[in-house]
């Protein structure tokens, strides 16, 4: 038999959502994968495999065809961009909004703004686009701290319910863009495996449709 197709999951809470979604498509992995240590997972489809990494890592395994198709949120592919990939399918799940947001009551003094994000890309074309200078901190995780400790004015980040911004006396401020999670695929591998990638890509449409 032919090399199963790859297909890249983001793990934590896109994954949670994906694999009811993958399973509603025919799909599911032969071992729970909360459980195993693997990386690698095969399906009760035998020509295709999962594999489970970080967001950011999706795009580059789908794009260096080391992965043919993948499941991402949005917010990475407009941090990163989605050169050498196809996005056929907006699954979606993981719903959630890329917005700004700052101490409750902040007012900025107008031109120049210390922005503290892990979405470095997106936070200096959103800024530069409202004529603000923003400097902009790149942070890895719990963006909600950065101005408490002054390290930052404002920041920019996933906000889904509000409750974390609320916990830390942040509100939420300008909206920059509504993520959910994106079907991508190797460009080259959507040619040379049309016929198999596109019947994935129609059987994940019909199953989102019930989502
Ligand atoms: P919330 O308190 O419900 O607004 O959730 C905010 C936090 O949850 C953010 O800091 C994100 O890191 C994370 N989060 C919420 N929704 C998503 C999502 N769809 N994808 C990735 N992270 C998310």
């Amino acid at each position: 038999m032919n090399k199963p197709l790859t297909m890249a999951l983001t793990k934590g809470r896109i994954l949670e959502e994906t694999l009811p979604l993958l399973a509603r498509a025919g799909i599911e992995p032969l071992e729970d994968i909360h459980s195993s240590r693997k990386l690698i997972f095969a399906t009760t489809r035998a020509d295709l495999q999962l594999v489970v990494i970080r967001g950011t890592d999706v795009p580059t395994y789908v794009r260096h065809g080391a992965a043919d198709l993948g499941v991402v949120g949005k917010d990475i592919l407009l941090e990163h961009g989605a050169e050498g990939l196809y996005e056929p399918l907006d699954l979606g799940i993981a719903r959630c909004r890329l917005m700004t947001a700052g101490p409750v009551g902040w007012q900025g003094s107008g031109a120049r703004v210390r922005v503290a994000t892990k979405f470095a890309n997106i936070a200096r074309r959103f800024f530069a686009a409202q004529g603000i200078h923003a400097d902009v901190i790149k942070l890895y995780g719990a963006m909600e701290l950065a101005p408490m400790m002054d390290l930052a004015d404002l920041i920019v980040d996933i906000v889904d319910t509000g409750n974390t911004l609320r916990a830390n006396g942040m509100e939420p401020l300008d909206e920059i863009a509504r993520i959910s999670s994106r079907l991508i695929v190797n460009k080259a591998a959507m040619r040379s495996h049309y016929r198999a990638i596109q019947g994935l890509v129609d059987q994940l449409a019909a199953a989102t449709g019930g989502s």
